[in-house]
């Protein structure tokens, strides 16, 4: 995937970061799932005054795409105000998945990186980084959900 049409994607997951509810952190968060065919879905977190019941952008984004039949995706670009990769939560949930997803951190300000840097030739984002390395061992626990012996 090259430079431009990552910085496409990122630029979606700031729109949908726009949309995001979150009252109690004021962090806003936006993701673009991209589909094996192009397929497109947002994501945004969704913030509850009772915490637990929130929900990470990345996940808002694979719920939609698999209420819509999609469930095989090759890439994630996840927007925030500081470029955080997805939680632990998120990143075991889309490895159910997509253990071969491709990962992509930026900045939600999408000047911030150029703003900073002296390189003008350095990404403004971080990736891809697989989704496997984000999360050593999955492989043996959802194998062992399964009831499957390594
Ligand atoms: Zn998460």
């Amino acid at each position: 995937m090259n430079n431009t049409d990552v910085e496409h994607y990122l630029a979606l997951a700031r729109e949908a970061a726009r949309k995001a509810y979150c009252p109690y952190s004021g962090f806003h968060v936006g993701c673009v799932l991209l589909g094996q065919d192009g397929e497109i879905f947002k994501g945004c977190n969704i913030e509850s005054c009772a915490y637990a019941p929130s929900i990470c952008a990345e996940r808002t984004a694979a719920a939609s795409a698999i209420v819509q039949g999609v469930s095989a995706w090759k890439a994630v670009f996840v927007v925030s105000p500081t470029r955080v990769s997805p939680c632990g939560v998120c990143r075991q949930f889309l490895y159910e998945f997509a253990p071969g997803l491709h990962v992509y951190v930026g900045y939600l300000d999408a000047s911030i990186e150029s703003a900073t840097s002296l390189d003008t030739t350095a990404k403004s984002y971080l990736g891809p980084i697989t989704l496997a390395d984000l999360l050593p061992g999955s492989d043996s626990l959802q194998q062992s959900a399964l009831g499957h012996k390594r």
